[in-house]
C-alpha cells in the first residue's frame, strides 16, 4: 500500500503516519526527518539543505526527487510506504509519478489532513521535538526530557513564529495546489484533522478501508 499524507505543517501528518506504520506494516518516509538527520550528521545533503530549512523555504526539487527515488527503491519499501512531507510541489509530484511508473507502481491513496490556520499556528508554536527520537509533544505535555527515550526536548528553529508564518505561506502557494492535482486523478481523500489524534486516525482508517474495498 502506497500512501501520500498531504497537509500543512502542524496538521498532524507525522503523528498519523506513525500510527499508519503500525497498522499497515509499511515504513514512514518523512522527508523532514531525513533532512534533519542529514543536517545533524553534516552530510553533503544536510549541508545543502540547512539554510533552506532554517528560513522555512523548500529544499530544491531536484535534490528532493533524487532523495525519494533512492529511498523508495530500498527493500523495506517493497510492500509499500507512507510519504509524509513529500511531494510538496507540482514538480515533486511529477517526479514521484515518473519514478513509480518506471517501476510499474502507483500511489493507492492520497490523504489530505485539513486543519485551519489559527489551529496550525497554535500547534506549531507549542510543539516540542525530541533530539533523540524525533517524537513531538506539546509544550503542556512536555517536561525537559522525552518521556519515550529520555532525549532533550527542544523547539525546532523553524517552529518559531516568523518562520512558521513563512512555512504556512509556502504551503498555501506551493503545496496546497497539489490537492487539486490529486483530486483530478480521483485518488484524494479529504480528512478533517481537527480533534484528538485518535479521532483523526479513525477517520483516516475508515476512509482508507473504503478506498481499498472499492
Ligand atoms: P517538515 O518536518 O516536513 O515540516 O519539513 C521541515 C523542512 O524540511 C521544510 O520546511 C523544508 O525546508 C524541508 N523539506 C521537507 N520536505 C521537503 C520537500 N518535500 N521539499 C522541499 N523541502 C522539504
Amino acid at each position: 500500500m502506497r500512501i501520500i499524507l498531504l497537509g500543512a505543517p502542524g496538521a498532524g501528518k507525522g503523528t498519523q503516519a506513525k500510527l499508519l506504520v503500525e497498522d499497515l506494516k509499511v515504513p514512514q518516509i518523512s522527508t523532514g526527518d531525513i533532512l534533519r538527520q542529514a543536517v545533524k550528521s553534516e552530510t553533503a545533503l544536510g549541508k545543502e539543505a540547512k539554510a533552506y530549512m532554517e528560513r522555512g523555504a523548500l529544499v530544491p526539487d531536484g535534490l528532493m526527487i533524487r532523495l525519494i527515488e533512492g529511498r523508495i527503491q530500498e527493500p523495506d519499501c517493497a510492500p509499500g510506504f507512507i510519504l509524509d512531507g513529500f511531494p510538496r510541489t507540482a514538480a515533486q509530484a511529477d517526479g514521484l509519478e515518473r519514478a513509480l511508473e518506471e517501476r510499474h507502481q502507483a500511489i493507492d491513496a492520497i490523504v489530505s489532513v485539513e486543519v485551519n490556520e489559527a489551529e496550525l499556528l497554535g500547534r506549531l508554536s507549542a510543539r516540542r521535538t525530541c533530539r533523540g527520537c524525533g517524537e513531538t509533544f506539546t509544550r503542556k505535555q512536555a517536561s525537559d526530557s522525552c518521556p519515550k527515550c529520555g532525549g532533550e526536548l527542544y523547539q525546532r528553529e523553524d517552529d518559531q513564529e516568523e518562520t512558521i508564518r513563512r512555512r504556512l505561506k509556502v504551503y498555501r502557494e506551493q503545496t496546497q495546489p497539489l490537492i487539486d492535482y490529486y483530486q483530478k486523478r480521483g485518488k484524494l481523500m479529504r480528512v478533517d484533522g481537527m480533534g484528538t489524534v485518535a479521532e483523526v486516525f479513525s477517520r483516516i482508517r475508515s476512509q482508507l478501508r473504503g478506498t481499498l474495498a472499492s
